[in-house]
């Protein structure tokens, strides 16, 4: 405990207790101290003592022996949105067994894999500081001694390079890009007027996302309450599209592209996507920061794991669920889970990360759906897509190479500079062979400072191309495991060719320095993240996730079944730090208000 806080406290009880004149009085004060630093210290909570290194725990496999003998809680899926959940839990004093169907490791979309001795995210290009004060809440750690986050990019600030066309727009660490928008676009008074409206609409879209946030903490009638008297924010900022607002603002549609440009990050195309989530990237990236994880993203899995070890459960990996269990005569509760081996494990509160799609369309048995009510497909909201995603590995350093740790996004235009409708063609016709794919570009290698200090020859680069899992479904049939067929070999060489063009197109200097290119496709992802349909952020960020009530109270985080509870991309919004979000978030409703608070209270007092 922080030598400040100590003495203050004491002071303020010494105080009290010279002042108080009545001896009950001081008795109580006194009393009342020492309970409160008991229950806040909680020094007769059991730690169990860790004798493994933090990254061996990451691929514990399974077997029934490391089974706890009484479980308390069972954990489906090991993304941050359930590892966070499973470590506030055990700090609470619960015994959780996390079970994750990946084979090798654990960490969901935040795992890494390497591939001829380059290495490669699974699911984390850049992130938010935000994730820093919630790994202090799960971790009960400082913030910068857990995972440091550092800030992305150039020497300028310059984190996210836009290309539209040829034309480059910078986006810079604490929106220091504002004066050349205004100098690009808001020469004129229409101009200015258009970018002013956008940021005073964006800033209340951000106001009203963290309202949806902190909403999900409550009670499902105190958010009904809170929409009631919110409704006005939700109709404005949330139902249109943010296609619909951008256009709205603007004629000049080098602009309007520029304003919609990173769809990519939201998982839906901008005019699907509710304006919120759109603003939210755009605006909310730069103002907070576009930070990357130090030691890698898998980094972050390897701190939770920990804190739910000392807590006396377990994270064990090759273990997939195939049901959740429910007991008819007890209501339809749930009373454990079974393993596609057959093992069941037995428990009075699940909690599934794997999505709500897979759990409520794979998991749960459809009696106990059929009588609580729940419906398999959210009313208005699909799954969002996937992605292509081909994974390079470039001998070179970067200086040579002519690559940096910023994005690029290479989007192609109109000949008006319109990045809408070579967009829709894209989506119309992908490998048409005059088309360019719109695509994310990102060099892993040199976001983790730490790796490239040991591998400075060993550039790796994503390209990442938006594309659902239709597009495979042809090839998928004739998947068999591991071995797929011919013809999706086929399509994958296709966009191979088509994702290499624009790669080389951006970083000409690493011609003849590839050393390998993998393709995954969103068959990848539905395989080694287990996604419904292959999407690459769950459920897609449409208005209907925000407005339509029946949406909300399907996806809160406190199901109707007894006992079942959610996490993960589904129960708030995708990105890893609102996954982590919502893991803390289902944490603190399954447990109430006085455990949620002591977690917060020693989260700020006891790091
Ligand atoms: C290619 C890609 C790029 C991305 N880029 C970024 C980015 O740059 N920045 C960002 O913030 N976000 C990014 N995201 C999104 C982000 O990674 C996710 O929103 C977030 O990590 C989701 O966390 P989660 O806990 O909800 O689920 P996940 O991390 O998806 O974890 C779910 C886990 O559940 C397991 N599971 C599923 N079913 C079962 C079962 N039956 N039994 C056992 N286990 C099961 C899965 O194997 C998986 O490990 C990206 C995602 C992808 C796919």
């Amino acid at each position: 405990m922080p030598l400040g806080v100590v003495l203050g406290s004491a002071a303020a009880v010494g105080a009290s207790l010279y002042y108080a004149e009545d001896w009950r009085v001081r008795g109580i004060i006194a009393g009342s101290a020492a309970i409160f630093g008991l229950w806040l210290a909680d020094p007769f909570r059991k730690k169990v003592s860790l004798n493994r290194p933090k990254r061996a725990l990451l691929h514990d496999k399974f077997d029934v022996k490391k089974i706890p003998k009484k479980v308390d809680v069972v954990v489906i899926g090991s993304g941050m949105g359930s590892l966070s959940s499973a470590a506030i839990l055990s700090r609470l004093g619960y015994v959780v067994v996390v079970l994750e169907a990946h084979p090798d490791v654990c960490g969901g979309a935040t795992h890494q894999f390497d591939l001829k001795g380059y290495r490669f995210d699974s699911g984390l290009h850049y992130t938010v500081p935000w994730s820093g004060p919630l790994f202090q809440l799960t971790c009960l750690k400082k913030a910068s001694e857990v995972v440091p986050f550092e800030l992305m990019g150039e020497e300028d600030g310059t984190f996210d390079r836009i290309i539209l066309g040829e034309e480059e727009f910078k986006i810079k660490q604490g929106e220091k890009h504002l004066p050349e928008m205004y100098k690009r676009f808001g020469s004129g008074p229409e101009g200015k007027r258009a970018i002013d409206k956008y940021l005073k609409l964006s800033n209340d879209a951000m106001a009203t996302l963290k309202v949806f946030f902190l909403a999900r903490l409550l009670p499902k009638w105190m958010q009904n309450l809170i929409w009631y008297f919110c409704n006005g924010s939700l109709e404005r900022l949330a139902k249109p599209t943010g296609e619909e607002v951008i256009r709205s603002l603007s004629k000049d549609r080098k602009l309007v592209s520029l304003l919609s440009s990173m769809w990519i990050d939201t998982g839906a195309r901008p005019d699907r996507a509710s304006f919120l989530m759109v603003a939210a990237v755009f605006r909310g990236l730069a103002m907070e920061g576009g930070v990357y994880p130090r030691g890698g993203s898998q980094r972050l899995a390897s701190e939770l794991v920990p804190v739910i070890e000392e807590g006396g459960g377990r994270v064990l990996i090759d273990a997939p669920v195939s049901e959740i269990l429910t007991d008819e005569r007890r209501g339809g509760r749930v009373c454990g889970v079974r393993l596609q081996s057959g093992v069941e494990i037995l428990c009075d509160r699940v909690v599934s990360g794997a999505g709500y799609r897979a759990t409520m369309g794979r998991l749960v048995p459809r009696p106990t759906r059929e009588r609580f009510g729940i419906p398999v497909e959210v009313p208005g909201v699909a799954q969002s897509c996937g992605f292509v995603m081909l994974n390079i590995g470039i001998e070179g350093r970067a200086e040579e190479l002519g690559v940096s740790n910023c994005n690029v996004w290479h989007l192609p235009v109109d000949k008006d500079g319109d990045m809408y409708s070579p967009m829709l063609s894209y989506f119309d016709a992908p490998l048409a062979d005059d088309t360019d794919p719109p695509a994310f570009i990102t060099v892993g290698s040199l976001k983790d400072q730490s790796y490239s200090e040991k591998h400075p020859e060993k550039t790796s680069c994503q390209v990442l191309l938006m594309a659902p899992l239709k597009w495979f479904e042809v090839s998928a049939s004739e998947s068999d495991g591991d071995k797929r067929g011919e013809e999706y070999m086929k399509i994958k060489k296709k966009w191979e060719e088509k994702g290499m063009k624009v790669f080389y197109k951006r970083f000409p200097k690493t011609q003849g320095r590839v050393r390998l290119v993998d393709v995954s496709t969103p068959l990848s992802i539905e395989k080694w993240l287990h996604s419904h349909s292959g999407s690459a952020v769950g459920l897609d960020v449409t208005p209907e996730r925000f407005c339509d009530p029946q949406v909300r109270d399907i996806l809160d985080p406190v199901s109707k079944i007894p006992g079942l509870f959610m996490t993960g991309q589904d129960t708030l919004l995708c990105g890893v730090t609102l996954a982590q979000m919502s893991g803390v978030v289902t944490a603190f409703r399954m447990s109430g208000f006085l455990p949620s608070l002591k977690i917060v209270l020693q989260s700020l007092f006891l790091v």
